[in-house]
C-alpha cells in the first residue's frame, strides 16, 4: 500500500495525496483555489468587520461613559484585527504572485522548497520551517 498523508485545509474539505508528494502544476493549482477562497474568506471578514466598526462609532452618541468607553475598546480591537486581516491578504497576494511567477513553494530565505505539509498549513507561508524557527529565536 502506498503511504498516504492527508492535506487538511482548515474548516475546508480535504484532499489525499501520496507521500513525498513534489509540487507539481496539479497541487499548485490546489494551492492556488485555496488562496483564492482564502482571500475571499479574508475579504468577506474583513467587509463585515468595518460595518460593525461603524456602527459602533454611530452608537457612541447616545450611550454613557463607561460603555463609550467599552465601545472604544471594542474599536481599538476591530482596528487591530482589520489590520491583521489586512496583512494576511497581502500575503495571500503575495503567494498568488509567486503561483503566477512559477517559485511557488520556496523559502524566501534559503531557496530550499517548502514542506507540503506545512503550505497545507498555511498555503501563504514564505518560509521553510527551518527558516521560520531559525527567525522565532532570534526574537
Ligand atoms: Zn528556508
Amino acid at each position: 500500500m502506498v503511504p498516504q498523508v492527508i492535506i487538511q485545509f482548515p474548516r475546508r474539505k480535504f484532499s489525499i495525496v501520496q507521500a513525498g508528494i513534489v509540487l507539481d502544476d496539479k497541487l499548485t493549482d490546489v494551492f492556488r483555489q485555496q488562496l483564492l477562497q482564502l482571500q475571499q474568506d479574508v475579504s468577506a471578514l474583513k467587509a463585515s468587520a468595518a460595518s460593525a466598526a461603524e456602527i459602533v462609532a454611530l452608537d457612541q452618541t447616545s450611550v454613557g461613559r463607561l460603555s463609550r468607553m467599552d465601545a472604544l475598546q471594542g474599536q481599538a480591537m476591530s482596528l487591530e484585527q482589520g489590520r491583521r486581516r489586512e496583512r494576511e491578504l497581502q500575503k495571500i497576494a503575495a503567494a498568488l504572485r509567486r503561483i503566477e511567477a512559477g517559485d511557488y513553494g520556496d523559502c524566501l530565505a534559503c531557496d530550499e522548497p517548502i514542506a507540503i505539509e506545512r503550505l497545507t498549513l498555511d498555503p501563504a507561508a514564505t518560509l521553510c520551517i527551518r527558516c521560520a524557527s531559525a527567525r522565532e529565536d532570534q526574537r
